[in-house]
């Protein structure tokens, strides 16, 4: 029977899963089909259909052919386009976030919040299509004059990752759009229904403005379709957001061709805690980041640096808020849920592989470690102590709840620390010393593209750059100057004088 989520957002049990461009969709069956379930209940949702590779041509054709109106359509036009995207999605708020929460199992309240950062990300972007600035430079010859302007780079390939279904896209899709850019996005195959329902709401609204669509999808299963976009020198920039294993051979394909790559990768995100932090701040902060999204976020807190006069306090503290966390663990759509599932049985078995390793190797489980005994995907809330911050499991990325707690010394040592792992997303310290925030913050501070104080490491907000050094691949998105991204700059100098002086003064007698 078909979930009435899905029945309030027009989808069926079967659904074609890309376009082609004008409000057709792509339905060919060639290809096997995108099977979705429900991580917490483990019940089949719906099927999608994967783009064919004549499927994939035919909407390469006509993305190119959209591009090439865009492009030419004033940047302000495009931001009202952008306006009826936000508009729409204000008006779906609710029903699309209890989708990206059934599909994904986020909670509601995170699923409704991914869809507020859509919105979010089209204002600005709203904002933004007046704000393509260029400089103006001066010339060293007389009656020249140079500047620079913006112009819009073409196609722009968006793979995402399925933890956030749809704000990822439209962090791209909304600025790459003001930038006179048309997308293909090729969502993760764990969450395609979302993907399909912020297409067509968008697309929708665009088609009621007037305006020619310019979001386009490209649903499919295994890697080829994907390889193939990343791969295509017509897609002008691939924006992906994903692990660091597969980022990294995005890059490197990309490369290959000399195209432009942005790459949003994995996260081994710490939280410093001094001993003069204030701990009514801090934990919150700390259980929020680690069991938000049940530990998979790309910023979700993995690692605890505590000072060692407080280590004991700070478990302590942790541990009961963390037995308040698995009484609200369950269905994410139900009101109270605090933690939902993990997204499938292999997150679970990465889970229990992580513990058993950290455990076999001699540390302490403080709290849960244990996959619970129920339909879906569930797992406890996982407090680790006793590991050195060079273990290895420690270094690596686990997409799930657990949060290792490390004692420090002196804060170069926490530094030395929190930098000491391959991954360079987000960070935090709590203190109310105002040197040592400095410190952190200061160039020998956080390696991190994201750096806080008395915050914790996830929940950023969109009107910054968002992203981390790296292996967390270098890329920024959404707010600040992200926008030159998705451009390519051209330098003009224009002669306004009846004399042709060369550069540097060089003299070229004829
Ligand atoms: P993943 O790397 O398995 O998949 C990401 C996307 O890549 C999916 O759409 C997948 O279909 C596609 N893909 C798989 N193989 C490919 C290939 N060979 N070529 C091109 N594309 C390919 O990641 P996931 O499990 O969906 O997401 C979790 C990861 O994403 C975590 O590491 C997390 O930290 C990271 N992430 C990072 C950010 C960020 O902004 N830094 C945000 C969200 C998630």
């Amino acid at each position: 029977m078909l979930h009435p989520i899905l029945e309030a957002l027009g989808l069926a049990e079967h659904n074609p899963g890309s376009t082609l461009g004008n409000g057709v969709w792509a339905d060919s069956r060639a290809e096997p089909l995108l099977e979705v379930f429900n991580p917490s209940t483990g019940v089949k949702l719906a099927t999608v259909s994967s783009a064919s590779e004549q499927e994939h041509e035919q909407l390469m054709h006509a993305a190119t052919q959209a591009f090439l109106a865009w492009r030419e359509l004033p940047a302000p036009r495009r931001g009202e386009a952008i306006r009826l995207c936000a508009e729409a999605l204000r008006r779906h708020k609710d029903a699309l976030g209890s989708l990206v929460s059934l599909e994904m199992g986020k909670v509601k309240a995170e699923g409704d919040g991914e869809v507020q950062e859509m919105i979010d990300i089209a204002d600005f972007a709203v904002g933004q299509s007046r704000m393509l600035y260029g400089l103006t430079m001066h010339s060293e010859r007389p009656g020249h004059r140079m500047y620079e302007q913006w112009h819009p780079l073409g196609l722009v390939g968006i793979i995402s990752a399925f933890n956030f279904p749809v704000a990822v896209w439209a962090w791209n899709a909304f600025i790459a759009a003001v930038c006179g850019d048309v997308s293909i996005w090729k969502p993760s195959p764990r969450t395609p229904l979302s993907a399909i329902a912020a297409t067509r709401i968008c697309n929708a609204a665009l088609k009621a403005g007037g305006f020619p669509e310019v979001f386009f999808l490209l649903n499919a299963a295994g890697t080829a379709r994907a390889e193939r976009l990343v791969d295509d020198a017509r897609v002008s920039l691939v924006s992906f957001t994903g692990s660091t294993a597969v980022g990294r051979q995005v890059a490197m394909r990309v490369a290959q061709r000399l195209g432009r790559s942005l790459l949003e990768l994995g996260g081994n995100n710490a939280i410093i805690v001094d001993a003069t932090a204030d701990l009514k701040l801090a934990i919150p902060a700390i259980v929020f980041g680690a069991v938000g999204t049940a530990g998979q976020r790309c910023t979700t807190t993995r690692r605890l640096i505590v000072h060692e006069s407080i280590l004991d306090d700070v478990v302590e503290k942790l541990a009961a808020a963390y037995a308040q966390v698995r009484t609200r663990i369950g269905d994410p759509l139900e009101a109270g849920t605090l933690m939902g599932p993990l997204i499938d049985a292999a997150a679970v078995k990465r889970f229990e592989a992580t513990v058993e390793r950290a455990r076999a190797a001699g540390a302490r489980v403080v709290s849960g470690g244990k996959a619970l005994e129920r339909p879906g995907h569930f797992v406890e809330p996982t407090l680790i102590t006793g590991v050195r911050p060079t273990d290895a499991w420690v270094q690596e990325e686990t997409f799930a709840p657990i949060l290792y707690v490390m004692p420090y010394r002196t804060l170069d040592e926490a530094i030395a620390h929190q930098n000491g792992v391959p991954q360079g997303l987000s960070s935090s310290v709590f203190t109310r010393d105002f040197q040592t925030a400095e410190r952190f913050l200061s160039a020998a501070g956080s390696d991190c593209g994201i750096a806080n104080v008395n915050i914790g490491t996830s929940g950023a907000e969109i009107g910054g750059a968002f992203g981390g050094e790296k292996d967390t691949g270098g890329g920024r998105e959404s707010g600040s100057d992200a926008w030159k991204a998705y451009m390519r700059r051209q330098t003009n100098t224009l002669n306004a004088s009846n004399a042709l002086p060369l550069a540097q003064g060089i003299r070229f007698d004829l």
